[in-house]
């Protein structure tokens, strides 16, 4: 990457969605315009800190629920964020939002501000499925705001979609994969539902309450989008993420790669110089600690050098292009073939992993069980 990331978090939603694990909580209705206050002080902070004299390459607001916010509130905070931080050329600035949170306003005032991305949660087209997800928009709304996304200016768009879904049909899915396919969006982030302890879905699945499509009709899924985003003239960049040429999120890349990136915000997380810090995920937690003047984040954690390296295999190997092996060799001093001695010889021998000289990467066999493998290397 040609510089740093910049991640802010807002911490907030409507209603929360019945598999969410993200660091998120109903909008509270008032106090929200102090967290605004505690992020912009954290931001003059980290500004004078750790971002000084560094050029950032990319901007990502997400959540939560961004577009949550009304009226400039979120503009005047990418200017802010602009204003303060030194950038490349031409940086990466997304903006995530909900369908049914965004008006044309907002979003023409946030491309002033230079938002150049737009992410938008749609996860599915069936409005039977949105529902039983906990999703508090229509089909119609998403399809209202990639309207209003592209009349205000955005060139670029992601569209999320997930599968696996309860009640689902491979029918639905396919229905879902082309009711985004029609919209052309530059991006589409694919992502199979994943039961998180501690969510409602978990407990109705305890409960017996929650029946999900079987794993061969989910692999079926899985295939079926990539054919059609295929033949539809996307790649597929990552494993849960395709693009069309040149719109691969820089962003995501630079997190892929392990690169550094610095997380303002309840619960964000920045990654530099070996550390790893996270700040206090509940709202008024991390703004007690802002504005009592003390770092968000209550104790880092510093990686080793193996640990550092093991985790940049693990990440890089996501990538359909795998890991660049010199570079690692550069930044480690260390060979993954080496280092993890038979395991690379025997996945490969099992077709699950590849290699020359070059690069390391997973192969088409080991994406849909990507997450099994990864985990023998960490
Ligand atoms: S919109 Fe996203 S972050 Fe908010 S509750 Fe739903 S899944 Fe979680």
């Amino acid at each position: 990457m040609d510089g740093p990331g910049l991640y802010i978090h807002i911490p907030f939603c409507r209603t929360k969605c019945g598999y969410c694990a993200f660091d998120s909580q109903p909008w509270p209705g008032e106090g929200p315009e102090d967290y605004l206050q505690a992020l912009l002080q954290e931001l003059q902070q980290a500004a004078a800190g750790w971002g000084q004299g560094r050029r950032f390459a990319s901007l990502f607001v997400g959540g939560g629920t961004p577009t949550i916010y009304r009226g400039p509130a979120l503009a005047e905070l990418l200017v802010n964020c602009r204003e303060r931080f030194a950038w490349v050329e031409n940086p990466e600035i997304t903006l995530e939002c909900n369908p049914n949170t965004v008006t044309a306003d907002d979003l023409s005032r946030c491309r002033a501000a230079g938002a150049n991305r737009l992410s938008l949660g749609v996860q599915s087209f069936s409005d039977r499925l949105l529902k039983r997800l906990g999703r508090s928009h229509t089909a119609t709304q998403a399809r209202q705001a990639v309207i209003k996304a592209r009349q205000a200016g955005f060139a670029n768009l992601n569209l999320d979609l997930i599968y696996g879904l309860p009640g689902q049909t491979s029918t639905d899915w396919r229905q879902s994969l082309q009711a985004a396919l029609a919209l052309e969006p530059e991006h589409l982030a694919l992502y199979e539902l994943s039961v998180e302890p501690g969510t409602p879905f978990h407990a109705q699945r305890t409960a017996g309450k929650l029946v999900l499509p079987e794993d061969d009709r989910v692999a079926e899924m899985a295939e079926l989008a990539n054919e059609l985003l295929f033949a539809h003239g996307y790649r597929r960049y990552e494993i849960s993420n395709y693009a069309r040429p040149g719109f691969a999120c820089r962003h995501n890349l630079n997190y892929w790669e392990n690169g550094p990136y610095l997380g303002l915000g309840a619960g964000a997380v920045s990654s530099f110089d070996g550390l790893r810090l996270k700040n206090l995920p509940p709202p008024d937690q991390y703004q007690a600690r802002i504005t009592a003047g003390l770092p968000a984040f209550l104790e880092g954690e510093a990686l080793s050098l193996e640990a550092s390296f093991r985790e940049t295999v693990i990440l890089g190997l996501r990538m359909l292009a795998g890991v660049n092996l010199a570079a690692l060799h550069e930044r480690y001093g260390l060979d993954p073939l080496a280092y993890y001695g038979p395991a690379l010889p025997r996945l490969k021998a099992q077709g699950l992993v590849d290699y020359d000289h070059l690069r390391l990467w997973l192969t088409a066999r080991a994406l849909p069980v990507a997450n099994q493998v990864l985990s023998l290397l960490v």
